[in-house]
């Protein structure tokens, strides 16, 4: 008896040692998988619900967050996740405010926000920039095709709240978009304005020099409170604070490769040391430079 409970604090103990592990590598996107348990572990996924600012909430499952806005009229939804967090959200909306969602907004087209549009399309009107809708479709991403879109601008109004959606250029995708509420002064936007952390991996699927002017265009929006899609919170100081990485890193990586250093030398030579603390830094820091060597080599002519 004294042997099982034993056995059975053990086994709790690994439980709850493995949980932090995941829970650890859900803050950090890109960290490499851990090790297969030997059996397998049932983790609920971790779902919640806050408010930012007036009815506009933030929607959380696990590493990935969106917004929503509630308005007498229904609820202004964004990225739905996947199938199964799409369909959590939309019982609670029902259960918490008795709404029906009206907009579906796409941030960008990539599949890990995006995915579950679908759930939510059967009272919805589902919205992205016009670059995502042909990605959408050609990349038989697993959700609804957008049946709205918009080239520069797009302010949509639904039960007195409005959203106003903005195409600055192409940055983390040719399609990304900001979403404003400008009553709450709160701004949406995903992948390519990462908070307190470095860039992801070695800038797949990017336009370095596009993305840098779009985050001064960003920089310009009237906000206080800036929702990226990943992590924590954030406001205008931290949108500047990651556009000085991005400069930094490019002025770098073109003075060393004007001087002819490899990649392999640039990744010795960068100094990024005053982004330590930055969310990804130990995993990504060495791949931002690889992928910005690669960038600032198609983009440059040497003598
Ligand atoms: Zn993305």
């Amino acid at each position: 008896m004294h042997l099982r409970h034993v056995l059975a604090g053990l086994a709790l103990a690994g439980l709850i040692a493995a949980g932090d592990a995941l829970a650890q590598q859900a803050a950090q996107p890109a960290a490499p998988a851990p090790a297969p348990a030997a059996s397998p572990i049932l983790t609920t996924p971790q779902r919640e619900i806050t408010k930012i600012a007036g009815e506009v909430y933030r929607f959380r499952n696990n590493n990935h967050f969106s917004v929503f806005a509630v308005t007498p009229a229904g609820v202004i939804a964004t990225d739905p996740v996947n199938k199964d967090a799409a369909a959590w959200l939309k019982a609670e909306i029902a259960t918490r405010f008795g709404k029906q969602i009206k907009y579906v907004i796409y941030s960008h087209d990539h599949a890990d926000h995006i995915s579950g549009g679908e759930v939510w399309a059967d009272t919805a009107t589902v919205v992205s920039h016009v670059n995502a809708k042909p990605v959408i479709i050609g990349e038989k991403r697993p959700t609804a095709v957008p049946q709205l879109t918009f080239t520069d601008n797009l302010a949509i109004e639904l039960g007195g709240t409005v959203v106003e959606l903005s195409y600055v250029g192409r940055n983390h995708s040719d399609n990304s978009i900001v979403m404003r509420f400008p009553a709450e002064r709160i701004l949406f936007a995903v992948d390519f304005i990462p908070v307190k952390s470095v860039a992801f991996r070695d800038f797949p699927d990017a336009y370095i020099g596009e993305w840098i002017e779009g985050l001064k265009r960003v920089e310009a929006m009237d906000f206080d409170v800036f929702a990226p899609g990943h992590g924590p919170l954030g406001a205008l100081a931290d949108i500047k604070a990651y556009r000085g990485y991005m400069e930094d890193l490019r002025g770098q990586v073109l003075k060393l490769a004007r001087e002819g250093k490899s990649v392999d030398e640039a990744k010795q030579m960068v100094d990024l040391s005053k982004y330590k603390d930055w969310a990804g830094f130990a995993q990504m820091s060495q791949l931002n430079i690889e992928g910005m060597y690669k960038y600032v080599q198609l983009n440059r002519r040497g003598n």
